[in-house]
């Protein structure tokens, strides 16, 4: 670690140390460090052996008018959970966890739908696109768990009625789910601190959520340059995972 990010880690702790109300919003950066891939950025992995791009069968009038292929892609890309491939949570997750915890962390909000927070253990957790291990008939609304889904072959049905079992994840074209952007701006709000990682912040929702802090202690911690770095108070270039990692919990 070179010595420009152990001393931004340093006022990172300091910060820390000074609140008991801290919110983290968290993008695809967070996942990925648990080698989950980005399916937004057209990385090689997902364009082996479909006919279409990850945004085309991941949005809505694709569920629609091609379901069995839109399982094919979301059995081996997505639904991971349980499987060998199955991811565990990161230094990220686990920090997190830990600082709620502690009574220091109020609230994640995550764009990400692959239940790392929820297994890390926090419990507290807004995820603005959903989640894997939810899914619901389109025609009767009964839920299914992830097994279920899993264990059906090609599209899931539902067991009383037929209908087609939708994963309860927000797919391209479709609207987030406002109850959970209400609980995220609240709590953005309120916040005292905000920490946002793993996300450029160019993208909707999380630029506009954004908007809604008010206090003087933003931190972004990215590998990557984002779009908002002159609004923040403290930006550190690193890997989430390491960042969070060396951060010590003190109740
Ligand atoms: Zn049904």
């Amino acid at each position: 670690m070179d010595n420009e990010l152990k001393e931004k880690i340093a006022k990172l702790q300091e910060m820390i140390d000074g609140t008991d109300n801290i919110v983290f919003f968290g993008g695809a950066g967070v996942s990925t460090e648990s080698g989950i891939p980005d399916f937004r950025s057209q990385d090689g992995l997902y364009n082996q052996k479909y006919d279409y791009p990850p945004e085309t069968i991941l949005s809505h009038s694709f569920f629609m008018r091609n379901t069995a292929e839109f399982y094919r892609f979301y059995k081996e890309k997505i639904l991971l959970v349980g499987t060998d491939m199955a991811p565990e949570p990161n230094r990220a997750h686990l920090k997190l966890a830990e600082l709620e915890k502690a009574g220091k962390l109020k609230a994640v909000i995550t764009q990400n739908i692959d239940d790392l927070h929820h297994r890390a253990g926090s419990k507290t957790i807004y995820e603005l696109h959903g989640t894997v291990t939810r899914n619901y008939c389109m025609d009767c609304d009964k839920e299914f768990d992830v097994d279920y889904v899993k264990a059906c072959d090609g599209v899931p049905k539902c067991d009383v009625c037929g209908g087609i079992v939708k994963p309860d994840v927000v797919l391209y074209e479709e609207g987030l789910d406002m109850y959970t952007m209400d609980q995220s701006i609240q709590a953005i709000k309120n916040a005292d601190m905000l920490i946002i990682g793993g996300t450029s912040l160019v993208v909707y929702p999380a630029a506009g959520l954004i908007d809604y802090y008010r206090g003087n202690k933003l931190v972004l911690i990215n590998k990557g340059t984002t779009g908002r770095e002159a609004g923040a108070d403290l930006v550190i270039n690193g890997p989430i995972g390491e960042v969070l990692g060396a951060i010590e919990v003190k109740s």
